[in-house]
């Protein structure tokens, strides 16, 4: 049951994620930060969008929406939690929802933290998470509405995900997050040895992103909160915690 999937770029540094299922020749796109550069990559493909779906209310996500809307006749899938500051939604998705997606079944999570009505879509049969700004390249998105317990239980529901998923997140924001990664633990070998691929990337001008949740498993921070060594790099006994790590992680990087 293959997906094809397309990452734009757009804006300063967020991704729109194209995807169709070459079952049923359905075509679906992850937030619309800009409506030009999304409607140029649609039109090349040729493919017919059905769905646009939302992760969170930020502008940065939504700006293109109703151009996109108005271009395609896309129906519009969002949280029904942020149906009052999401553009109009078609389909009011809570969590557990299955909506299909041609041959693909679409699973939705909540996972407040950067927002309180923030949602990620899974598709277990193409191994594939959409997880806007929650889970983040090397990252977490900023706690701009919910508390470190909850980004910290949205982020355990993604790692409990199988580790051969493919995370595919709002922002190219890796490299800084990587930096952080290492200011933490400077001699950490998985590190140095992601920081050393994400350079060669963008170096070739290509996204780091998408990424296997494998990898934010073995570098991410945010996913690591349960590392003595971790704890220990962040001043913490080992054993600390993992919430109180991930608090400090969260706050370490907000002043980072
Ligand atoms: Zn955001
Ligand atoms: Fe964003």
């Amino acid at each position: 049951m293959a997906v094809e999937l397309i990452t734009i770029p757009c804006r300063a540094d967020n991704y729109a994620w194209l995807l169709s299922d070459s079952a049923s020749g359905r075509a679906a796109l992850v937030d619309v930060p800009d409506a030009a550069p999304v409607l140029e990559v649609i039109e090349a493909t040729g493919w017919v969008l059905d769905h646009v779906w939302l992760t969170h209310h930020h502008g940065d996500h939504i700006e293109g929406v109703a151009e996109v809307v108005a271009a395609t006749g896309a129906q519009v899938w969002g949280a029904a939690a942020d149906a009052h500051r999401l553009p109009p939604l078609d389909v009011a998705l809570t969590e557990g929802a299955a909506p299909d997606f041609g041959a693909q079944k679409v699973q939705v999570i909540d996972v407040p933290g950067h927002t309180v009505g923030h949602i990620a879509y899974y598709l277990p049969g193409a191994g594939l998470a959409f997880t806007g700004d929650s889970l983040m390249s090397w990252g977490c998105g900023r706690l701009f509405e919910g508390t470190p317990a909850q980004m910290f239980a949205s982020l355990g529901k993604l790692a409990a995900l199988p580790p051969e998923t493919v995370i595919c997140s709002g922002h190219e924001y890796t490299r800084a997050n990587g930096r952080f990664a290492l200011s933490l633990e400077p001699d950490h070998p998985a590190l140095r040895k992601r920081m050393a691929e994400v350079e060669a990337t963008l170096a070739e001008g290509h996204p780091t992103l998408p990424v296997e949740l494998a990898t934010e498993l073995a570098t991410n921070p945010f996913l690591r909160s349960a590392d003595p060594a971790l704890a220990r790099a962040l001043g913490l006994a080992e054993g600390a915690d993992p919430l109180a790590v991930f608090t400090a992680a969260r706050s370490a990087k907000d002043r980072f």
